[in-house]
């Protein structure tokens, strides 16, 4: 038997179809976050290039070549890492990874960490180096569990040299962070660098906190942008909120 609209099974007809609707418009245009932060790795939550400190180190002859044609961009990252990580012996791998504990970090990060951990915000790290070095480098400093997620480059060891992989290989480079970004939906990102490997994602970014060369880079981009110097900078921002919109 039909029932009329105006009658209440008439209404809980109409209901279920409509909360579905509801439930769909909010899982497509609610952010799943407020806030996310994504932070460059070498020489950002490092002090020093460890990337670029390893490849000279296991690559001297390779990088003394390449590094140069990288830098006047005469050769892409993507072409240029890759040619370097590959031509280490496997072998070396474990010595790389002690290599990368030496590493010192910039201060304040275990604070920052913690901080963003209790609000809840979500700390990416996004870097063109490789996913064991920043591992290790997170463990020895006591830090692992504290950071959401690394997108950074794979490696193999099975073969005589190294073999790398990246899931966001795009353009001039192997690990495109910008797309990496398009992974997480938020409010608001921000984006922590220092260098030109973060100018994408820094663009792509609602606030940039920069150092170092990113500046410069950014100033000729004119996007605006907070100077850093270490992550008790970063974290004192976070608590004033002074550049959330
Ligand atoms: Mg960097």
């Amino acid at each position: 038997m039909l029932q009329p609209k105006n009658s209440i099974l008439g209404r809980l007809e109409i209901v279920p179809p409509a909360i579905f609707f509801i439930f769909i418009l909010m899982e497509t245009t609610t952010p799943l976050h407020n806030q996310v932060v994504f932070c460059d790795f070498d020489g950002t939550i490092t002090a020093v290039e460890t990337f670029s400190g390893m490849l000279s180190h296991f690559s001297p002859a390779l990088s003394a070549k390449l590094m140069p044609q990288m830098y006047s961009r005469h050769l892409s990252l993507r072409e240029g890492v890759r040619r370097l990580v590959e031509s280490i012996p496997s072998s070396s791998y474990c010595e790389i990874l002690e290599y990368s504990a030496q590493q010192p970090i910039r201060e304040g990060l275990a604070e920052f960490l913690s901080f963003l951990q209790k609000q809840n915000i979500p700390f990416i790290i996004v870097s063109g180096g490789l996913r064991g070095m920043i591992e290790k480098v997170l463990e020895v400093n006591g830090l692992t569990n504290l950071v959401t997620d690394i997108y950074a480059l794979e490696v193999e060891t099975d073969e005589q040299y190294l073999k790398v992989y990246s899931a966001f290989e795009e353009g001039t480079e192997l690990v495109a962070k910008s797309e990496v970004m398009k992974q997480y939906v938020a409010q608001e990102t921000i984006a922590i660098g220092d260098s030109v490997t973060d100018i994408n994602m820094s663009l792509s970014a609602d606030f940039v906190f920069a150092r170092d060369r990113l500046i410069t880079y950014l100033e000729s981009e004119e996007k605006s942008y907070l100077v850093w110097n270490d992550f008790f900078d970063i974290l004192e921002s976070f608590k004033q909120k002074c550049f959330f919109s």
